[in-house]
């Protein structure tokens, strides 16, 4: 069966470093996460520019800021109003418990941090682990839809795994380190976007002698 390092290997191999996530500051990373929930990061990318233009990447300059403002910005990414009202809850969320201090959010430990995080309306398990490995830097696996369908089409999980149980899977057997968790979510979203795509390019895909979806097509023809 094969194995996730090697995975990792072959993906990191064919790809190189990914080096994400695209980001200046830690609170960029949190509304980018928030943002392309059911979004191209092409539209992400137009929607806070349009925040850095009008100075509003920060938690307070965002929490003052009006709703309709807000909605005005983001109109790339579609949405806009549940993402307007998101954006707002989190930064009210670290005003009223954290003076809106990130530092002082992110001194909690993992588990807390995600439990907080996921206490927030607008705030699903992808995005509060791709905010927690991204932004406060603490390893914990980000699952996507891109992963869930590589893996399955591999054979090592079936298509029907929770999100909680991919993560496991993928936790109990990395190593717990921070980079190898970075850049193994991205590497995974290079694979899906570039060759495991709903129709996939099994032909050209750097990982197809692991993969069973590839081992059973190539015996059918
Ligand atoms: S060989 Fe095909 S099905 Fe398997 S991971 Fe690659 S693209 Fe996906």
């Amino acid at each position: 069966m094969a194995n996730l390092i090697d995975i990792y290997h072959k993906l990191l191999e064919h790809f190189g470093e990914q080096g994400w996530w695209p980001a200046e500051t830690e609170f960029e990373v949190i509304v980018g996460a928030i943002l392309t929930q059911a979004s191209s990061w092409t539209n992400v990318e137009k929607a806070i520019e349009n925040l850095k233009s009008e100075g509003l990447l920060s938690p307070e300059a965002l929490l003052q800021a009006s709703e309709e403002k807000l909605r005005r910005l983001i109109k790339p990414v579609g949405y806009y109003n549940a993402k307007t009202l998101k954006l707002k809850r989190f930064v009210e969320f670290l005003h009223e418990n954290y003076e809106g201090d990130l530092d002082k959010l992110f001194d909690r430990d993992t588990e807390k941090l995600r439990l907080e995080l996921l206490s927030v309306w607008g705030i699903g398990q992808e995005t509060a682990d791709s905010i927690i490995l991204y932004a406060a830097n603490k390893p914990t696996f980000v699952i996507d839809a891109y992963t869930k369908r590589i893996m399955s089409r591999l054979g090592l999980v079936n298509e029907d795994t929770t999100y909680s149980d991919l993560k496991k899977f993928f936790e109990l057997q990395l190593p717990g380190d921070l980079e190898i968790y970075k850049e193994f979510h991205a590497l995974l979203v290079e694979l899906g976007k570039n060759y495991c795509k709903t129709k996939p390019l099994c032909g050209k895909c750097p990982i197809r002698d692991i993969c069973a979806e590839w081992k059973s097509s190539s015996k059918r023809n």
